[in-house]
């Protein structure tokens, strides 16, 4: 039986996986896109737990390649709710036709690359085989939801949720006592909203995270007219910024600034909330001495909203520098402690030890709960790539190349597997910036270079081994300059027991990212090897 036959197969109706089936299409390639979920949306279709919010500004987190679209569409508040983003989602599936071209509930099990051919060979768990010239991944850097292994897990007779695997009908929480595992994004997100409608709310912290506030509030309409007016100019600057957004980066530094200085500078930027808090000092990022002064400023934050001080303490993250994991921006979430249903557990001196069928018993005490909710993150990155059988020339595995860490020439492409094109993977800014920014870039530089490839006759790409290295030395090296690597963060993959502990992302800023792989195309693709 002979195999269908498609130019592309893409990997994941998500917002990069959208996008990238648009710009095939306007190649005049044929392209069959599978997704496991049932609708589009990736990380926006999934992550429907309450409170689920985006914390980029919703002007920001959309599309820029189209003038219409960019009309056409109204955020009504500062920060998108999940529901409005994947209103958003479904939005764009319907403006630009792309359904017709998607296999839905369909997981994309293996891809083998086959050197006779030139081609990859794809298969899904419903049984489709495809054969196809180009495989792009947009399979989302945190997609992999991760439930540690506690003993008894299975046991326990209430109910039981990821966050990032909500369920589509609402979960009932009134009356009920309710357990909350992990304090990242979102845990964060999660805990304000269920303590409002539960009986009780258990917090169970390993490490206390830093949370600025968001300050969410209904979109107002002169500023929402002038991004309309004015976006080309808006993402222009976001393109060309460290992290894909609009808040200025202040290049001063926290030491050289006055104290006076430093408090006005850091109220200004606490008072209008989000990801711009970070930007007030530009030597945050890099010194000790700086990002203590920023950090103790938020702990005193902490202290001043949150009523018992034994609580505050707990509270106050002193382990790792601040922005050195992922920031987290909220809503209330410090002064939810002040509540008399909220109680916060320290399973750092106390671990999980067992969940039982009742509840949750750590090495210092049981806890009777009827509903569980792990916030307790992903396998990120190279997570969802490895999740999928992929075997590149001579049939070498991807798990087996990257089996001490991910190996990517700028994140785009892996030498020994061509053809295959990786959005926003591992060595790339992705997770370092507002997504939407990375996302378009490299689908974009994808579709040039396919462009590229059809107008100069050649039918392979592959990076090329010394590029890769090179690349991967430099993305090392930047990241070795900055504090990030002294945090046990997902960026490091420090959260998965046994994960090789490598930085993933590509921490040099998504303007300068930008500007190189620029460059690369402009040098005749230098560092790829292409071929008839
Ligand atoms: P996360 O940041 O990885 O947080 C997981 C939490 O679970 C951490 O507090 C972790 O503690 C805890 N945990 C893990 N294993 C545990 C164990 N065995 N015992 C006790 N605690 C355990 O995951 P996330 O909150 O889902 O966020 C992941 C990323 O998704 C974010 O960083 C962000 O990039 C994205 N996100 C974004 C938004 C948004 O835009 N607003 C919202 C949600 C998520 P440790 O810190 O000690 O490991």
């Amino acid at each position: 039986m002979s195999v269908p036959s498609t130019d592309a197969v893409v990997i994941g109706a998500g917002f990069s996986g959208m996008y990238m089936l648009h710009r095939l299409r306007g190649l005049g390639l044929t392209t069959r896109l599978y997704e496991r979920g049932d609708g589009v949306g990736g990380t926006w279709y999934w992550n429907r737990y309450p409170g689920a919010r985006c914390d980029v500004e919703s002007v920001e987190y959309c599309y820029s390649f189209s003038e219409e679209l960019q009309q056409a569409w109204d955020w009504t508040e500062r920060y998108p709710s999940q529901p409005e983003i994947l209103r958003y989602a479904e939005h764009v599936a319907d403006r630009f036709d792309l359904r017709r071209d998607m296999r839905f509930r369909t997981r994309v099990t293996r891809a083998a690359y086959d050197e006779a051919t030139a081609r990859w060979q794809v298969e899904t768990d419903r049984g489709d085989r495809v054969s196809a010239r180009f495989l792009i991944t947009a399979v989302g850097c945190l997609s992999d939801a991760r439930i540690p292994a506690f003993p008894g897990a299975a046991s326990f007779r209430g109910e039981s949720h990821h966050t990032g695997r909500w369920p589509h009908e609402e979960v009932d929480f009134a009356g009920r006592r309710v357990a909350v595992i992990g304090t990242g994004s979102s845990g964060i997100q999660i805990i304000p909203v269920i303590a409002e409608r539960a009986a009780e709310v258990t917090v169970f912290q390993r490490t206390p995270n830093y949370t600025i506030p968001a300050w969410n509030r209904p979109m107002r309409p002169e500023y929402a007219r002038w991004v309309k007016d004015n976006h080309a100019e808006m993402r222009r600057s976001m393109r060309g910024s460290p992290f894909g957004i609009a808040a200025t980066f202040n290049p001063g530094s926290a030491l050289e600034a006055s104290e006076q200085e430093r408090l006005d500078e850091l109220e200004k930027r606490w008072a209008h909330g989000g990801p711009g808090f970070l930007g007030a000092f530009a030597d945050t990022a890099v010194d000790p001495r700086a990002n203590e002064l920023v950090a103790e400023f938020v702990r005193g934050k902490i202290r001043q909203i949150v009523d018992d001080p034994r609580v505050a303490e707990l509270l106050s993250p002193r382990d790792h520098p601040i922005g050195t994991k992922r920031p987290c921006f909220d809503t209330d979430y410090y002064a939810t402690f002040n509540r008399p249903n909220v109680r916060l557990v320290d399973v750092r001196t106390a671990p999980i030890e067992e969940i039982t069928a009742t509840g949750i018993r750590t090495a210092a005490a049981s806890y009777e709960v009827d509903t569980i909710v792990y916030a307790t993150g992903y396998d990120a990155m190279t997570g969802p790539l490895l999740a999928i059988d992929i075997t590149g020339t001579g049939g070498v595995p991807l798990r087996a190349k990257w089996a001490a860490g991910p190996r990517t020439y700028l994140g785009l492409m892996t030498a020994g597997f061509p053809n295959l094109f990786t959005i926003t993977g591992p060595g790339s800014p992705s997770v370092l910036s507002n997504m939407f920014v990375s996302i378009e870039q490299h689908v974009e530089w994808i579709a040039g270079c396919l462009e590229h490839l059809a107008r100069t006759g050649a039918t392979v790409i592959e990076a090329d081994p010394d590029a890769e290295d090179a690349w991967m030395r430099h993305v090392g090296e930047v990241a070795a300059q900055t504090l990030f690597p002294r945090a046990d963060s997902w960026y490091l993959g420090a959260n998965v027991p046994g994960k090789p502990r490598v930085f993933m992302p590509y921490a040099g800023g998504v303007g300068t990212y930008r500007a190189t792989c620029d460059e690369i195309v402009a040098k005749g693709y230098e560092g790829f090897v292409l071929s008839p």
